[in-house]
């Protein structure tokens, strides 16, 4: 039994069609980083989640990459309006390790304008990384005015807000397992 009413929703990536495409990417990573970060003398892949939408994707992403990686999160907020992203963005969690000198992967839920990661490359590039590289589950091409490469993408999607697998409305949703689409209120119909 369910104990809390949800939204209407549609489905647009279910938990298979997702864990197939995170488990690819993993190996993509994988093959890219391996010659760099692994043996003797590699010091290991930084992974960077962005809170808090990324932690679910950061989960299974990471269980799929073969290499030694060390997890950082950074926490940020971004001034605008609740759909929108201003592009000033506050830094409310920072990482606890330097990363100078590291391969540096950034992940995130979603690129929409992409204003949030390009704050985020500006900041992180200051700090000297080896590499710096974006890992997104999803991103909307259309919106994306900050021209952000994407180097590692799940999947592309029209502009339409979308929630689960980490993504939320309202604080609400990022446990469900899929990623979905909140349909209008359409109550009383069947
Ligand atoms: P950007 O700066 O790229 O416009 O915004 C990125 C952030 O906005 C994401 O990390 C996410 O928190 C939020 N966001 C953008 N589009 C969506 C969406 O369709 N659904 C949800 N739940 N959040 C979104």
């Amino acid at each position: 039994m369910a104990f809390f009413t949800q939204p209407r929703l549609e489905v647009l990536f279910d938990k298979e069609a997702i864990a197939k495409r995170v488990a690819a990417l993993g190996k993509e990573i994988t093959q890219h980083y391996r010659d760099d970060v692994a043996g003797p003398d590699g010091r290991g892949l930084v992974v960077v989640g962005i809170l808090k939408g990324s932690f679910v994707f950061l989960a299974d992403l990471v269980r799929h990459i073969d290499l030694p990686v060390q997890i950082e999160f950074m926490g940020c907020s971004s001034y605008g309006d609740a759909t929108e992203s201003s592009g000033a963005v506050q830094v409310t969690q920072d990482l606890t390790k330097p990363v100078s000198g590291r391969h540096v992967i950034v992940v995130e839920d979603i690129v929409d304008t992409g204003l949030t990661m390009r704050y985020l490359l500006d900041n992180l590039q200051s700090r000297g990384p080896k590499s710096l590289k974006v890992a997104s589950l999803l991103e909307k091409p259309e919106k994306n005015r900050a021209n952000i490469k994407v180097d590692f993408l799940g999947f592309s999607i029209p502009d339409q807000f979308v929630v689960g697998y980490g993504l939320d409305a309202g604080g609400l949703y990022r446990n469900l397992p899929f990623v979905g689409l909140v349909l209008p209120d359409t109550a009383g119909q069947s």
